[in-house]
Parts: structure tokens; C-alpha cells; sequence
């Protein structure tokens, strides 16, 4: 039985750019990917990442020439639910997009070029374990049958259906919950094309945050992918789709050309991603930006952490512990954790706004301000004058009767969850023996903030007989 330093699960996004980041040191890596490599990552054409976070994720740039890169564009706005009032990220990066399952064979290329090698139709089934029950490798299922494979590290990029880390023991730091239902965001893509040949499509381009749905370009010069993403399943995301996005924002008549669906993780990260020879890491994880659902470049924050941590400890001799890979969950619940899960919260309250009060907002500054939301990419900073300014402006729209006290009540209870998250993350344990007293703090505010699926619409879960 060969032994690898490295074994991934997964060869997608997460998985080849980790595989290519341990191999190239010099360390022996494993990746195991289910699928064929004709098979891997179709379930939606295009993606975009900003060229920004390609370049800090040392991520391959195709250039214009390459069949793979699909387009370039420069950020585009967040709208009102009637499709006012623009707002734009002060990083405003440039966007590339690209053909997914083409991208994902280059960085597979890139990391077997590096030395890893990559292990088609091959299906993690099990872990090993080592004669102190420590992980140890992992068991796969092939066409040739079960095999084995030894690896002083396991890295779970397995998506959502996280096939190792489900797998954990319930002892285990990292939980080893499937992720419900509840808790994904399922994304319907619709590649329209404009009858109007003379309208430039980049003009209508923009995010509106209530109805979690977005115009962006396809790669068509006539043409856009309008977008939505939605907890409830895709029958409610078709629903808003067409009945509040396509209603309430005027956009010019389009044909569909295809459509495409796919689903991303919607939950908090998991509280710890490493254990003895163990991490989780990716969309396993749940490392999806909560402002979008997108996760290619937003999980490598915790990936670049796990690199320098893994690496420092397999040039030692010794075994892989949780102990020294503790590291890990502290840097990152810093770097970007508290940021992206203290974001939850006041997302849950500010998408309870009705389509008119939302307007009400964007139209007079209220939490919808460029200011709050110009950093809404990495993580909302809310000042001193944002919350004078807010407090102005609720006092006034209640008066008006344009804000109701309890979508106010939930927007206030929201922001105060937020803070309670970042105060928690704040006092993230700096080793595991301190963890499970976080964690059942951690467990209790959850339970109480609940999920992305509570903000769904009753009415049209009823209409649906959801
Ligand atoms: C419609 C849609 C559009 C999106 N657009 C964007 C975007 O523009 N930008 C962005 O950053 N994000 C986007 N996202 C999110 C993005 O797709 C994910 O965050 C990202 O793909 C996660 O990568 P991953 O490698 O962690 O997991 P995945 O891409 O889910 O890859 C997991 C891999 O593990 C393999 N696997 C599963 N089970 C096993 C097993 N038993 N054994 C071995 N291998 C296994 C799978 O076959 C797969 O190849 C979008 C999501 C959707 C649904």
C-alpha cells in the first residue's frame, strides 16, 4: 500500500488548488475525485472569480486567447428591489468568468505538472484508522473494487455532501452533521438572450439583494445569465424568480437559451476543521461568501492558513494532531470566520424588509447606505454615524409609516446577533482542550438565530404546499 503525505477527497476547485499547493513543496499527494475527468463539475457552465483574489490565491489567470476564460467585466451594483438606487463595492475588482470544468482540468493539470497525482472514478468510502484509532488514510471504492490508502493527512473537498467528514466519529471536534435542506442555497441560472440586438447587456448588470438574484454577464455579447438563489428548494427560487425579481425589476424581453441548476452551502462554517490527521475544507466546509453563496475564492482564506500549518507540520517526523493543527480554526476564525458568520444574522433580519420598506431604505440611506454597503464583499462594517444615520432614519420611516416597528424589531435583533457572533469568534479557544465550552455557546446562539430557510416567503410555501 503506498503512503502519501496527502490525501484529498475531491478533485474540484478546492481540492486541485490544495493539491497543488502541497505538491508543489514537495510532498507526496493523493487526490481521489468520484467522477470521470470528462464528468467533473457539470452541473452549471460558468463561473467568475475576481482577478484579485486570483492573483492572492496564486489561482491560474487564462489569458483573453484561452478557450477556458469566458469574459472580464468590472464589478457590478447592488440594487434596490424596484432596481434603484446603485450601490457599488468600493473594491469594485475586476471579475473574470470561466468554463468551470474546463478551469477545474487546468488546475488539475497544474497540480499533477507539480508532482500530485489524481485518481479518477475513485470514491472515498471509509476512513483507516491506525492502531490508536487515529485517522490514518482512507478506504475508496473503484470499478476494480474497494482499495486502501495510507496518508499522514486526510482533507475533506468533497462539497456539500462533505463524504469524510460525515463520516467522523461523534467524538470527533469537527461535527460531522449532513448538511439539511435548510441550509443550501439551490441557484437556478437562466442564459437569456436579448431580442433587442442594439441594448448593451453590461448596462443592466447588477446584484438586488432581496430577492437574492442578479444579472451577469454569460460570455454572449447580446445576452446575460439572470440569476437566483434561494433556500426552500428550486421550485420557490422559480417562484420569486418569476413572480417578484422579473415583476418588480423591469428588464427588456429575452428568450432563454438554457437553464441551468446547482446548489451551494448556505450554513455557518463548521466550528473546527481539523482533528487528528484530519481537515475539512471548501464548500465540506461551508466556506461560501454569505452575501452571495459563492465559495471558489472565499474558502481558500481558511486553504492558504492550512498550507503554511500542514506543511511547517509534515516536515516534522511526528504525527499529524488536532493540537498542531489547532492553529488553523484560530487564524481563520480571524481572518475572515467572524466577518462572513456575524454577516448571518443582520442579512436574516434586512432580507424580512418587505420589497416596499427595502425601497424606503435604499432611497434614504437607511442600513442600505453606500457606506455600509461599499465593503459588503469581505465583511459589513458598521460605524459609529452608520447607526446615528440609521436610527434617523427608522424614526423618521416609522413615523411615515413607511417602516414596520417589527421588521425594525428584526432588523435590530439581527444586528445584535451579529455582535454576539463577533464577541464569540472573538473568544474562539486557542486549544481544543477549551473547545467544547465554546462550543455549547456557540451551539446556544445558533439555535437562536436559526437558518437562512426562516426568511422564506409563508405564502408562497403555502402557494407551493411547502
Ligand atoms: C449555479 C452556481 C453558480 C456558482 N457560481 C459561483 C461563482 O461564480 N463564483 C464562485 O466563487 N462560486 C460559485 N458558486 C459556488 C461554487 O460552485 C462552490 O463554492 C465551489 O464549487 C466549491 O468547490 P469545492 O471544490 O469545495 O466543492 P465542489 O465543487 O462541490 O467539488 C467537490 C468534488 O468532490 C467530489 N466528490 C464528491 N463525493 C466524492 C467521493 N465520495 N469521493 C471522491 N470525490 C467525491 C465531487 O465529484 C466534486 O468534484 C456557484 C454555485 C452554484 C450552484
Amino acid at each position: 500500500m503506498s503512503m502519501y503525505d496527502v490525501l484529498v477527497v475531491g478533485g474540484s476547485t478546492t481540492g486541485c488548488w490544495f493539491a497543488y499547493q502541497m505538491a508543489k513543496q514537495g510532498f507526496k499527494v493523493l487526490v481521489i475525485e468520484k467522477e470521470e475527468p470528462e464528468n467533473v463539475s457539470r452541473s452549471y457552465d460558468i463561473f467568475h472569480m475576481s482577478k484579485q483574489e486570483m492573483e492572492q490565491f496564486d489561482l491560474e489567470i487564462p489569458d483573453e486567447s484561452s478557450p477556458v476564460r469566458a469574459f472580464a467585466f468590472d464589478g457590478s451594483p447592488l440594487y434596490s428591489p424596484y432596481g434603484n438606487f446603485p450601490r457599488r463595492s468600493t473594491a469594485s475588482p475586476t471579475t473574470i468568468g470561466l468554463h468551470k470544468h474546463d478551469y477545474i482540468m487546468l488546475m488539475a493539470e497544474r497540480a499533477e505538472k507539480a508532482g500530485a497525482e489524481i485518481l479518477y472514478g475513485a470514491s472515498f468510502s471509509d476512513f483507516i484508522y491506525d492502531d490508536k484509532k487515529r485517522i490514518a488514510g482512507a478506504k475508496y471504492i473503484t470499478k476494480d473494487g474497494e482499495k486502501e490508502v495510507t496518508a499522514r493527512i486526510v482533507a475533506d473537498c468533497s462539497g456539500i455532501p462533505s463524504v469524510a467528514r460525515t463520516k467522523l466519529p461523534d467524538t470527533s471536534v469537527v461535527e460531522n452533521f449532513k448538511l439539511s435542506n435548510r441550509d443550501i442555497l439551490y441557484v437556478v441560472l437562466y442564459y437569456a438572450e436579448y431580442l433587442d440586438k442594439n441594448l448593451d447587456p453590461r448596462k443592466l448588470d447588477g446584484f438586488f439583494m432581496q430577492y437574492k438574484s442578479w444579472s451577469a454577464p454569460s460570455g454572449n455579447k447580446n445576452g446575460a445569465i439572470l440569476g437566483i438563489g434561494a433556500s426552500c428548494g428550486y421550485a420557490y427560487a422559480e417562484e420569486v424568480y418569476n413572480n417578484q425579481f422579473m415583476k418588480n425589476v423591469k428588464f427588456p424581453e429575452y428568450k432563454v437559451e438554457k437553464i441551468e441548476k446547482g446548489m451551494t452551502p448556505y450554513h455557518r462554517s463548521v466550528y473546527s476543521f481539523v482533528d487528528d490527521g484530519f481537515i475539512v475544507m471548501g464548500d465540506a466546509a461551508f466556506l461560501t461568501k454569505p452575501t452571495c453563496g459563492e465559495g471558489c475564492t472565499s474558502s481558500l482564506v481558511q486553504g492558504e492558513i492550512a498550507v503554511e500549518v500542514i506543511s511547517k507540520h509534515l516536515r516534522n517526523d511526528s504525527f499529524l494532531t488536532k493540537e498542531k493543527l489547532w492553529s488553523i480554526n484560530k487564524r481563520y476564525m480571524q481572518a475572515q470566520g467572524k466577518d462572513f458568520d456575524s454577516m448571518r444574522p443582520l442579512l436574516y433580519g434586512i432580507v424580512s424588509a418587505s420589497h416596499d420598506e427595502a425601497e424606503f431604505m435604499f432611497a434614504n440611506d437607511v442600513i442600505f447606505s453606500q457606506s455600509i454597503l461599499g465593503n459588503m464583499d469581505t465583511g459589513i462594517t458598521v460605524t459609529g454615524k452608520d447607526i446615528a444615520d440609521i436610527l434617523k432614519g427608522v424614526t423618521s420611516g416609522i413615523a411615515k409609516k413607511n417602516l414596520r416597528p417589527a421588521t425594525i424589531g428584526r432588523i435590530v435583533k439581527g444586528l445584535m446577533q451579529s455582535m454576539e457572533v463577533g464577541k464569540l469568534y472573538d473568544a474562539y479557544p486557542e486549544k481544543p482542550s477549551d473547545f467544547y465550552v465554546w462550543k455549547a455557546k456557540a451551539d446556544t446562539l445558533w439555535s437562536k438565530i436559526g437558518s437562512i430557510s426562516d426568511t422564506c416567503d409563508p405564502e408562497i410555501l403555502r402557494k407551493l404546499g411547502m
